[in-house]
């Protein structure tokens, strides 16, 4: 059989510095990550509060799993939706101020499903250059036009929406980009939607949990004074998603939008329809990781705190970090082999930090990108902070 050809690929990206691998934890997913026998201090997990091994969800899963079983046993249209499904669902939605909320597998599955579900054949997508690949991936499935803005580029985008006459119009985004940690002027990108009558989806995978009022997401960063409700971001034209897997610690996504925009999802989007549901034990955790987010304003501002640690401490350096005020805070090398090098050479100094290269990043801005958990404390950030002294002298 003729796989040769498929060897010959692999040696090309090896030797562009771009083949990747996969390194095995014997460990669960903290701030130590044990493999082959040795622990590194790691700072790439998107465990963005530390709750992947809290003890309160690993007791919360026993018990839904004592509950509900392991498995779900079918999709959600047959017989497969559960009371701890719909009961997530109504707790999501009233966390982040939609009428309604729909659950997914994953947010790589909730954006294919809702874009495709929500724009066609006929219809544009509006896309930041620098969205996540399963937004990019979606558009593309939706088989609609679409047209990609330069990043953060609101009269490009303005001009793009203006051009376009017929048909549904979609802008999607990351609310917080996933390799660089910056934030989508989400309140401009409203107002154009508004002026063109656009819909605006936005993906909160690196929000949701973390940023907001009480970790409720983008769309509640610098929110209206009590009781002018929920202000700009209570829209009915944003279309929100955010995932479960990252600062929520568990696994799975969802989407909250009006009650309209929920029923088309569940009865058009194909990687909701067909697929089975997760398992219902999973959305008992869920529950619970949802209420220590609510609780968690302790825990965002010692992650704050951790951030401009690592700022103050990595000003000098002759790699430069990302303009990012979130938890990801990526320092930029640039060359594929150099980012490989210095990645390897913390490694070395048993701290953990991942090399991104293109095709992630766009070519000539590979990059290391640290996360920062609440679960760090200030001495794993120092530790951080003197290895990348060292290795720059
Ligand atoms: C991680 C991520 C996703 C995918 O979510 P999963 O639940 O990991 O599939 C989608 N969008 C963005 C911006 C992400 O960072």
């Amino acid at each position: 059989m003729p796989f040769t050809q498929l060897q010959t690929e692999l040696d090309i990206r090896s030797a562009q510095g771009l083949l990747r691998s996969r390194r095995t934890l014997t460990s669960p997913q903290t701030t130590h990550a044990l493999v082959d026998g040795k622990l590194y201090l790691a700072f790439c997990s998107n465990d963005y509060l530390g709750l992947a091994n809290h003890a309160q969800l690993i007791a919360a899963l026993q018990q839904g799993a004592a509950q509900w079983g392991v498995g779900a046993g079918a999709a959600h249209l047959v017989n497969g939706h559960f009371g701890a499904h719909h009961q997530l669902e109504q707790q999501l939605a009233a966390f982040v101020g939609k009428p309604a909320a729909l659950l997914f597998s994953t947010g790589y599955m909730a954006n294919l499903g809702a874009v495709q579900a929500l724009v066609g054949k006929g219809d544009t997508v509006f896309a930041d250059k620098l969205n996540h690949a399963s937004l990019n991936d979606a558009m593309l499935l939706s088989r609609a036009e679409t047209k990609r803005y330069r990043h953060g580029d609101m009269a490009q985008l303005a001009q793009l929406l203006a051009q376009t006459t017929n048909g549904r119009k979609l802008v999607i985004t990351d609310a917080v980009f996933s390799m660089d940690g910056d934030i989508a002027p989400l309140r401009e990108l409203l107002a154009l939607c508004e002026q063109h009558d656009a819909w605006l989806y936005v993906d909160d995978a690196h929000g949701f949990g973390v940023l907001g009022e009480h970790g409720r997401g983008s769309l509640f960063e610098a929110p209206l004074p009590p009781g002018e409700g929920l202000g700009w971001g209570n829209s009915e034209r944003i279309i929100y998603m955010a995932t479960l897997g990252k600062a929520a610690g568990v696994s799975g996504a969802f989407v909250a939008a009006e009650q309209v925009v929920i029923d088309t999802l569940i009865n058009h989007a194909h990687s909701y329809v067909y697929t089975t549901a997760t398992p219902p034990a999973l959305s008992v955790v869920l529950a619970q990781s949802l209420q220590l987010i609510a609780q968690g304003d302790a825990l965002r501002a010692h992650l704050q705190q951790l951030i401009a640690q690592l700022r103050a401490g990595l000003a000098d350096l002759p790699w430069q970090l990302m303009p990012s005020h979130t938890a990801i805070q990526p320092l930029l090398v640039g060359d594929n082999q150099a980012a490989l090098k210095l990645s390897a050479a913390l490694r070395e100094r048993g701290i953990w930090v991942a090399a991104i290269r293109p095709p992630t990043v766009p070519q000539g801005t590979a990059r290391l990108r640290i996360t920062l958990s609440a679960a760090h404390s200030a001495a794993d950030v120092d530790q951080l902070i003197v290895a990348l002294h060292e290795l720059a002298h």
